[in-house]
C-alpha cells in the first residue's frame, strides 16, 4: 500500500460509498487506503485509521491532527510512491483511471517544509535524512555534554585532531561527536557514547546508530526508519 495508485484502487475495488463527501484521490494522496468497512480508511505508514468523514474534511489535515508522529506525515522515509511518480513513466501509465487522477497535481504540500526536506525528496533514502542541527531545549536538558550541543562547539573541539585521520571533523561533529583529545576517539554530546579507530569508508551516522541504538538525539535527527535500516543492514 506504499503506492498511491494501489491505495487509490482500493476505493474502486472495495466500493467507496458515493455519499461520503471526501474524494478517494485525496485520501490516497494522504497515505490512506480503503478498508472496505463503512468510510474507514487506514494509513499505509502508521496504520492509523480514520472514519466518519464530513463535508469539508481534508484527509491530509485529519491525518496530521490524529497521527502527528506518522512517518509519512513527517516526510520521513516510508517508501511512498506518489501517483505523479508512477504516471511520469509512460510504460507504467495506469489504464482505466479517470483523467483527474492522472492529473493530480504534484504532492509537494505533503512534505512539511519546516523539516528542510526538498520537495523532490519524497522518496528520501533513510541514509540521507537529517532533520535539524539546532538542539531543542529538551535535548539541551537531557544530553550528557551540553557544552557540545551545538555543531560549531563540537567542531571547535577538533583542534589537535590527527591530520592523517581519514575522517573529517566536519562530518564527525555533524553526526553529534566532539573530540576527546586522545587518539581519534570521539564522544557523542548526547548519549556520551564514544567511538574510535575510524576507517575511510566509515559513516559516523551509521556507526553511531550501530553502537548506540538508544541515542535519542540520533533518533530525532534521523528518524526511526534510519535506525531500522542501519540495524537491518548491519
Ligand atoms: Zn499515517
Ligand atoms: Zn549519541
Amino acid at each position: 500500500m506504499n503506492s498511491e495508485l494501489e491505495r487509490y484502487r482500493t476505493y474502486e475495488k472495495l466500493g467507496w460509498p458515493n455519499s461520503i463527501p471526501v474524494e478517494p484521490r485525496d485520501l490516497a494522496a494522504a497515505g490512506m487506503y480503503f478498508t472496505g468497512q463503512r468510510d474507514r480508511v487506514a494509513c499505509f505508514a502508521c496504520r492509523g485509521c480514520l472514519s466518519n468523514w464530513e463535508a469539508g474534511d481534508s484527509p491530509q489535515e485529519e491525518h496530521r491532527r490524529l497521527f502527528p508522529k506518522c512517518p509519512f506525515i513527517l516526510g520521513q522515509y516510508c517508501d511512498n510512491v506518489p501517483l505523479d511518480k508512477e504516471t511520469n513513466s509512460t510504460d507504467s501509465m495506469p489504464s482505466g483511471l479517470p483523467d483527474y487522477a492522472i492529473k493530480t497535481p504534484p504532492l509537494d504540500r505533503l512534505v512539511p517544509s519546516k523539516l528542510g526536506i526538498p520537495a523532490s525528496g519524497r522518496l528520501i533514502h533513510p541514509m540521507d535524512i537529517v532533520m535539524s542541527s539546532r538542539p531543542t531545549p529538551d535535548v539541551l536538558q537531557t544530553c550528557q555534554h551540553p557544552q557540545y550541543a551545538m555543531e560549531n562547539q563540537r567542531l571547535d573541539s577538533y583542534r589537535g585532531w590527527p591530520a592523517r585521520n581519514p575522517m573529517k571533523p566536519t562530518v564527525l561533529s555533524r553526526a553529534g561527536f566532539f573530540y576527546s583529545g586522545a587518539s581519534d576517539k570521539v564522544i557523542c554530546f548526547y548519549c556520551g557514547g564514544s567511538l574510535q579507530s575510524w576507517q575511510q569508508e566509515d559513516d559516523p551516522w551509521v556507526e553511531h546508530a550501530r553502537s548506540f541504538q538508544r541515542c535519542e538525539w540520533l533518533m530525532q535527527q534521523k528518524g526511526p526508519y534510519f535506525m531500522e535500516h542501519v540495524l537491518r543492514t548491519s
